[in-house]
């Protein structure tokens, strides 16, 4: 079990099984919605996520059509949005609490790289989602 939580600690919620990728988003919706340069996410299928407690303090923030982002009432921090159900969803690994025993494999989203950003490995880029993963 991998354990996740929000900085209030009112929603916890766990992953059972392996983290089948794990991804930097460059794209400006989620380094908006976090604040952050880039976002890391940890895509498992939906049948992995269980929610321990504090699911019903979670928004709902629809940014797009297709993308709902889940988010904490009580402290602003993104999670994942409960009742997502079938196929693969992106859990921001940020709030993971263990080791999830994997690292980012890829950057996606690069076309909109913010420009002070700078990427210094060697993982493969994608200018938007990786090949396959494109709904
Ligand atoms: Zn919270
Ligand atoms: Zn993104």
């Amino acid at each position: 079990m991998i354990k996740g939580s929000c900085l209030c600690g009112k929603v916890k919620f766990e992953i059972s099984g392996e983290i089948s990728l794990m991804a930097n988003c460059h794209c400006s919706m989620c380094r908006k919605n976090h604040g952050a340069p880039y976002v890391t996410y940890a895509g498992v299928d939906a049948s992995q996520l269980s929610w321990v407690q504090g699911e019903d303090l979670i928004a709902d923030y629809q940014s797009s059509e297709k993308v709902h982002r889940g988010f904490c009432r009580e402290c602003g921090s993104n999670l994942p949005l409960p009742g997502e159900s079938g196929g693969q969803i992106f859990i921001p690994a940020g709030s993971l609490d263990d080791d999830p025993g994997v690292k980012p494999q890829v950057h996606i989203f690069v076309a909109s790289k913010a420009p002070w950003v700078e990427i210094n490995d060697d993982l493969p880029q994608f200018d938007a989602f990786p090949p396959g993963f494109d709904d």
